[in-house]
């Protein structure tokens, strides 16, 4: 309930306006609303779905339910991802009170406005997804790590001393 955010509004480091903030959080609040009524109601599907196999685990049912099996997976699956991109459009409005929504986790650029349109919650840019989904760069507990160095972000200057 205690909120330190007097101090961190001042810095808010985003290339963002705050009426584009507003806007997008009011997105963002949107989506969650609508990603949480989605959730629960797919869980309570396939906690039913669970529950009607459970009784017919003999090898005889199991062609006659094949259809059951598929919805309850595609129901599991369905979860997965709306839970995942629920996780990501709170983490997005953290970011908004905390002041780094709209800068790329990996490579601290502003992210495109035309990307943050399509997609409020993202919190990298084109560039730095690719990265990560090639398995180039990846998250360490929240932190975010370039695995590969080409030079082409290379302005550290810890590069030449780092013991082996
Ligand atoms: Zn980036």
């Amino acid at each position: 309930m205690d909120k330190a955010a007097t101090a961190q509004e001042a810095r808010t480091g985003s290339p963002l306006s705050a009426a584009e903030i507003a806007e997008y959080r009011e997105a963002l609040l949107d989506k969650r609303e609508e990603l949480t009524g989605q959730v629960e109601s797919l869980s309570r599907d396939a906690a039913s779905s669970t529950e009607a196999t459970e009784h017919s685990k003999s090898p005889l049912n199991i062609a006659e339910n094949a259809s059951d099996t598929f919805e309850q997976d595609f129901a599991f699956l369905s979860i997965e991802s709306e839970e995942e991109l629920l996780e990501k459009v709170e983490n997005a409005l953290e970011r908004i009170q905390e002041g780094g929504y709209g800068i790329c986790e990996i490579c601290g650029k502003p992210i495109p406005k035309v990307r943050l349109d399509l997609m409020p919650w993202a919190d990298l840019d084109v560039n730095c997804q690719q990265l990560e989904e090639q398995g180039r760069a990846r998250r360490n507990g929240g932190e975010f790590e370039i695995l590969e160095d080409d030079g082409a972000l290379g302005n550290s200057a810890a590069d030449d001393d780092g013991a082996p």
